[in-house]
């Protein structure tokens, strides 16, 4: 059914028999250390497509446009076919991770006013962190589009800590990728799930994320039922 066109860590894209549509299967691996880490979680695929496609659903019923087309089963979604921008689009709402690290402060801090931070794709620099600038000497954007994606992350990232918020999750950061279409505009892409996102429970600051494997401090499987389990609560009239 359709030709595989591309395999990444967590997904694999096929062709439909519709033109400009794909279809991405998600895959039970997990990575970490830029892909030197590795393990199987038998069920995490269905997890994160589930997670995904309510969050493109309820992302469209707020005005957000993305690439998501619809589920097609609990591993698989239609998708519009875009051509991926080469920039990860990080948004922070509470220090953590490697920003913590390289500011040399604690997890935890809330940020008043969201950051919005550029890394350049590329597995083989180890996705370095960018600026404007950057973006633009290496054509990975033009000025126009880096304030779309500006808006949008920030957008996004209104949408959703309120969506978690709901759920008893507070939303520390995210990751987004972006594409553009045949028409030159720019939709999300990719995926939104406890891969790319950091989750902490609001009431105990459990991790409810990626941040179990890469840390080694729960059950992987156990925390993305619990963030699926909370968010279909919340969206039950979607
Ligand atoms: N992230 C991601 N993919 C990456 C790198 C980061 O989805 O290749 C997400 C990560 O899950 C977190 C946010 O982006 O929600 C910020 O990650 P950070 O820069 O702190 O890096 P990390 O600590 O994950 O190495």
């Amino acid at each position: 059914m359709g030709e595989l066109i591309y395999e990444g860590k967590a997904k694999q894209l096929y062709t439909t028999a519709e033109e400009g549509i794909l279809r991405v299967a998600y895959k039970d691996d997990a990575t970490a250390l830029n892909g030197e880490r590795r393990e199987v979680f038998a069920g995490k695929g269905i997890r994160n497509n589930e997670i995904t496609s309510l969050i493109f659903r309820y992302l469209a019923e707020n005005g957000v446009k993305s690439h998501f087309v619809k589920q097609l089963s609990e591993t698989e979604q239609l998708v519009r076919e875009v051509e991926i921008i080469p920039l990860e689009v990080v948004v922070r709402n509470v220090l953590a991770g490697s920003l913590a690290k390289r500011l040399g402060r604690s997890e935890g801090e809330v940020i008043e006013t969201p950051i919005v931070e550029f890394y350049y794709k590329d597995d083989a620099l180890g996705d370095p962190f960018i600026n404007d600038d950057h973006v633009l000497f290496l054509g990975a954007a033009s000025a126009v589009e880096i304030e779309t994606l500006k808006q949008e992350a920030r957008k996004i990232g209104d949408v959703l800590t309120e969506l978690f918020s709901k759920a008893n999750i507070t939303l520390v950061d995210f990751k987004l990728e972006f594409g553009r279409t045949k028409d030159g505009a720019i939709l999300l892409s990719d995926e939104i799930s406890p891969d790319t996102c950091r989750l902490w429970d609001k009431t105990t600051n459990e991790k409810l994320d990626k941040d179990v494997f890469r840390r080694n401090i729960g059950n992987l499987i156990t925390v993305y039922d619990e963030v699926l389990t909370r968010l279909e609560e919340v969206t039950k009239h979607v």
